[in-house]
């Protein structure tokens, strides 16, 4: 990340703590790490970023219905799922600097290229030219804090080449990618890891099951131990789900059955999901814990691509939306070799972030495979029976068939991280005494705005805390959440909502007692109007629906 796209993270990380959008979880202790707290701003963005994607995607649709499943299922769910055998991201070490990371974001140069190895500094190249060298018997060439030498001859091969020389002098298998700190390409072969919290279910504790194992096999060896304490250990264990969109496959049949639901239909759900994840980065990027807006929607066999685009444009038309940047928002094809090995197509929508275009949703084409894999594990018939179709194999009408899946699987807490980074905006103004001075403005989507308007009494005497307290109990009547606010001088006010992205502020003065008029405020502007204070809640119901 560059000075200034890294300066903008600190930014959003300052102002979070600052305004009431994310704290560190636990602070008073010190912070738990990669865990966060959405405060009193931050609760109210999530809620509306989470309550627009089911408006657009449930109550507006005729073919989508919700639920609301629990986070932990029966274990069955994810032996069914792959995700307890391959819920698992394979991991690799670098042999020289011992770095761990995930080989699917490793950086991949191809064949010809150059494999540099950079050090931090000069010693530590040192340190790691005379390791290569124990190891691997070959005497790469010191750049400063490089390492030079190694290059990729083909898929699966890298060489060490003399410095005036084409031909290798020594060859080593290539996994395809290099270390991503260092550019190292000695690494050790790909492990799996288990990305599932796995708890226990029912009050015993399992401890006591071990424990008494452990004493009535004092003389067993460490395999059998293992082995032992694993089965009792598997005999209550239950997982906290890693996303949210199995229940949809093992509620489809009583969602489709009880809403009458016709193909193509969708199961859409929005909640917790956590995965014990290798590397947590970028605030709440990637966490432990974070929230998903996934939906599974159910197609006919062979019309799955054609859903898939539809449902790539939508979503990304969506993320536009509400964006003052549309323009930082893509989709990406996935490659063949990126592909899950039940997906036959996938899109990446993408957001360009302070460290570049990364993944904001996945749009998937996931098969048949997830309700074939349930059917299989738990013996129900996950079918639908298409009456007014006939059944390609036997030409007669009826069709009974495994439906194919899109899932659009969202982020909301990434979400809600890409429009605090969309909305950030700094600007010079003159202050009071006609000096310069810098805005800081939250252009939140009003929709998204966690307050959509404050209310201010002009001085907290002369009857205007008591008018402006009227004008919020009519917000409050009709459902919109507003906030009175009389601390501080009225410039100061501003500036705070401005921060905090409160659209509108509507200030109550002197003159509303002469004539019931008030002020309106626009964040973005700055411009004020005079408004009958009778109709400030209509005038804010009808910006908030044209926004
Ligand atoms: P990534 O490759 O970025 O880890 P993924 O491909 O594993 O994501 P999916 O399983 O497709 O993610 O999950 C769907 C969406 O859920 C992602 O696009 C992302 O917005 C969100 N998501 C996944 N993992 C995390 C996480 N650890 N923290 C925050 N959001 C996440």
């Amino acid at each position: 990340m560059s000075k200034e796209q890294n300066s903008l993270m600190d930014k959003i990380v300052s102002l979070s703590k600052q305004r009431g959008f994310i704290f560190q979880s636990s602070e008073i202790y010190g912070g738990l790490k990669s865990a966060y707290d959405y405060g009193p701003l931050g609760v109210e963005l999530k809620r509306n970023i989470m309550n627009e994607w089911w408006r657009s995607m449930v109550h507006e649709r005729e073919d989508v219905t919700g639920i609301d499943a629990s986070i932990v299922m029966h274990p069955k769910v994810w032996h069914a799922s792959g995700h307890l055998a391959g819920f698992s991201d394979p991991l690799v070490d670098c042999l020289i600097s011992k770095e761990r990371f995930r080989a699917d974001k490793a950086p991949k140069p191809q064949k010809g290229d150059e494999l540099p190895i950079s050090c931090v500094d000069k010693g530590q190249a040192k340190a790691y030219k005379e390791a290569i060298k124990k190891r691997f018997e070959i005497e790469l060439r010191r750049n400063g804090k490089t390492l030079e030498g190694l290059r990729v001859i083909d898929e699966k091969t890298f060489g060490f080449f003399e410095s005036d020389s084409d031909v290798s002098a020594n060859t080593f298998p290539y996994a395809g990618y290099v270390g991503p700190t260092f550019g190292c390409p000695f690494l050790s072969e790909e492990r799996q890891f288990n990305l599932m919290f796995r708890t226990q279910l029912g009050p015993v504790d399992v401890l006591n099951s071990i424990s008494k194992f452990m004493e009535d096999n004092r003389e067993a060896d460490s395999k059998t131990i293992r082995e032992g304490v694993d089965s009792i250990v598997k005999e209550s264990a239950v997982y906290l789900r890693p996303e949210t969109a199995q229940a949809m496959f093992v509620q489809f049949l009583n969602c489709q059955q009880s809403m009458s639901m016709k193909v193509p239909f969708g199961i859409a759900q929005m909640g917790k999901s956590f995965r014990n994840e290798i590397t947590t980065e970028h605030f709440i990027f990637r966490s432990c814990e974070f929230e998903q807006m996934e939906m599974e929607f159910f197609v006919e066999p062979g019309t799955q691509i054609e859903w898939l685009d539809y449902w790539r444009d939508k979503r990304l038309e969506w993320w536009k939306s509400y964006a003052n940047h549309p323009e930082k928002f893509i989709y990406r094809k996935h490659d063949a070799d990126e592909l899950a090995h039940y997906a036959d197509a996938c899109y990446d929508i993408e957001y360009e972030y302070p460290w570049g275009y990364d993944e904001l949703e996945g749009v998937a084409s996931r098969t048949d495979y997830d309700l074939k894999k349930h059917a299989e594990h738990s013996g129900a018939k996950l079918s639908y029976f298409d009456q007014q179709k006939e059944d390609p194999k036997t030409g007669k009408m009826g069709w009974r068939y495994t439906p194919y899946v899109i899932e659009p699987a969202a982020g909301a807490t990434r979400g809600l991280l890409v429009y605090l980074l969309d909305a950030y905006h700094e600007e010079t103004v003159k202050d009071g005494k006609g000096n310069d001075s810098t805005r800081v403005v939250m252009k939140l989507h009003p929709r998204l705005a966690p307050i959509k308007a404050a209310i201010l009494p002009l001085v907290k005497k002369e009857g205007l805390p008591k008018i402006a307290r009227e004008i919020v109990s009519d917000f409050f009547k009709a459902g919109i959440n507003v906030k009175y606010d009389e601390n501080h001088a009225i410039g100061k006010r501003y500036r705070r909502h401005d921060e905090a992205g409160t659209p509108y502020c509507i200030t109550v003065d002197g003159q509303t007692k002469e004539d019931g008029t008030v002020t309106i405020r626009d964040r973005d502007t700055m411009v004020q109007e005079r408004i009958p204070a009778k109709e400030a809640l209509r005038i804010v119901q009808d910006r908030l629906v044209k926004s």
